[in-house]
């Protein structure tokens, strides 16, 4: 019988006090040795829990089987079926939520879940390495247009193409990927792995776009006449504010500008690169999800000293994967809990000297589940920072939805698409990703892009019957 290990095979990352001086990788990935390791824990049940809770069901055991064979070409293939974007959903997918949250391994008490994230990613690295195979295809059935080249609107993308549709793929930016690109930080997902996923899309025939605005540059109308089909995926990117006093304060910035100066603009290249970002001795970072780590753990690379994050629960309820948040306190993160910015505070020139904030405590539940802070009264004080960074969410953005009103949006102002069929009220027009579903995760972008793909397709072949 197979001996297995108790815990997972640990991945190699570079060391806290060094990599909080780069923007490079924190984690390093499996040799093909520590991979094959891994994956011999694996039990290939029959039920395959993983699978059903992976929202684009991948046949996990028959890779990690194939990875134990040392067979990655087949590994890669199996992956593949399901998925558009591995080396992107390798390391920033919730695994610990989803496909390991239910790894029949990690019930008993004494084993932890076979690293399912971390097996993926080894065998898309690896296809990354090899050649682009350039399909010569013919698109015989039709075309179909996509808004937004983020996760959802690349996998759709993919899928269609396979399908044999001709599809472009509009972005308003200049760099496709969406919030893969401008909002994940190069030390978690490197820009040049986005860029060679989506290179293979384009290796399928998809054209991307770039700099075109839907409701600006082109409307939805033209897109209605030239194409068979159209697909919104315009994520959810405009940022939320606290709107408190001194919010025009000079060094308080959203989440959103923060870390689009840093990551696609390369900010922590200035001058190199020409789009500067504020350099901080403290920095104070308010909300407590994957955003607000992403940008402390930037401002730390920055060269800040001291960066506390500001959220206003306690550690129990932080909504940020838990491995982030282990990362940020190994980089010398510091949190202030319980606690509830109310003004920024100016230095008398027009610049941030300071948040105001007050005490909170856990009160009642409310309707999320979760116990509501509540304000302690007379605990004012104040936290140091010359930057402030807002990232309490962010919602839709209404460039194209104000210019095509007779799509139905739902009350929080995404657009109301089926979430069976992800079509609209509006024929011919699909919606999927955070524009319907508000921020969520890149792979239930990714899911409900591979259902739009399925649903045009039917869309249009039953149009042309
Ligand atoms: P997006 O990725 O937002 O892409 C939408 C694209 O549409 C953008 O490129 C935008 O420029 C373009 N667009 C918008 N309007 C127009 C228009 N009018 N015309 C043309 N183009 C337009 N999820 C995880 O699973 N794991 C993580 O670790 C994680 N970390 C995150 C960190 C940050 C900082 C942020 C902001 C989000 C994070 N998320 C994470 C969430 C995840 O990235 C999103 O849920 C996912 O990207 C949504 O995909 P999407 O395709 O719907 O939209
Ligand atoms: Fe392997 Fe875990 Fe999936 Fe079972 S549940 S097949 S052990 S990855």
């Amino acid at each position: 019988m197979v001996k297995r290990s108790y815990n997972k095979t640990p991945m190699p990352e570079q060391a806290p006090e060094i990599r909080w001086n780069n923007f490079e990788e924190v984690a390093l990935g499996y040799d093909l040795e520590s991979g094959i390791l891994e994956a011999s824990r694996c039990l290939q049940c029959k039920d395959a829990p993983c699978i059903l809770k992976c929202p684009v069901m991948i046949g996990i055991p028959g890779f990690i089987k194939a990875i134990k064979e040392e067979n990655i070409q087949k590994a890669y293939e199996i992956i593949s079926r399901y998925s558009n974007l591995p080396a992107i959903c390798g390391r920033v997918c919730p695994q610990e939520k989803q496909c390991e949250m239910v790894c029949r391994l990690g019930q008993s008490k004494k084993f932890e879940p076979v690293a399912i994230g971390k097996l993926e990613r080894l065998v898309a690295d690896w296809a990354l390495e090899q050649p682009v195979e350039k399909v010569e295809r013919t698109f015989h059935k039709g075309k179909v247009a996509i808004v937004g080249s983020g996760p959802s609107g690349l996998t759709a993308a993919g899928d269609l193409a396979k399908l044999g549709y001709k599809v472009v793929i509009f972005e308003a930016l200049h760099t496709a990927g969406g919030v893969l690109t401008y909002g994940i930080p190069e030390f978690r997902l490197p820009k040049r792995i986005v860029a060679k996923e989506i290179e293979r899309i384009e290796a399928l025939g998809v054209t991307i776009e770039t700099n075109v605005v839907v409701g600006k540059t082109i409307t939805i109308e033209e897109i209605q006449r030239d194409f068979d089909a159209c697909y919104i995926a315009v994520g959810a990117g405009a940022p939320h504010f606290m709107g408190i006093p001194g919010s025009a304060l000079n060094g308080v910035y959203s989440s959103s500008e923060y870390l689009t100066r840093i990551n696609l603009m390369h900010g922590y290249q200035f001058p190199t690169y020409d789009t500067p970002v504020q350099k901080a001795a403290k920095v104070a970072v308010i909300g407590g999800g994957n955003v607000a780590m992403d940008a402390a753990r930037s401002a730390k690379r920055m060269g800040a000293s001291q960066v506390t994050v500001i959220y206003r629960r306690s550690v129990e309820e932080l909504p940020a994967r838990v491995e982030e948040y282990h990362h940020s306190v190994e980089e010398g993160i510091e949190y202030s809990w319980l606690t509830n910015p109310v003004a920024y505070l100016d230095d008398g020139t027009g610049k941030l000297a300071g948040v105001q904030c007050v005490k909170m405590e856990l009160g009642e539940p409310d309707a999320s589940g979760r116990r509501r802070p509540v304000t302690i009264p007379g605990s004012e004080f104040v936290i140091e920072a010359d930057v402030a960074i807002e990232a309490i969410g962010q919602g839709s953005n209404k460039v194209l939805l104000a210019t095509f009103p007779e799509l139905a949006v739902n009350k929080w102002g995404y657009i109301d698409a089926d979430e069976e069929t992800c079509a609209t009220n509006v024929p011919g027009i699909f919606a999927g990703g955070d524009i319907v579903t508000g921020a969520a995760t890149v792979i239930l972008a990714m899911g409900a892009g591979k259902l739009a793909a399925k649903e045009i397709d039917q869309y249009v072949t039953a149009k042309e019957a």
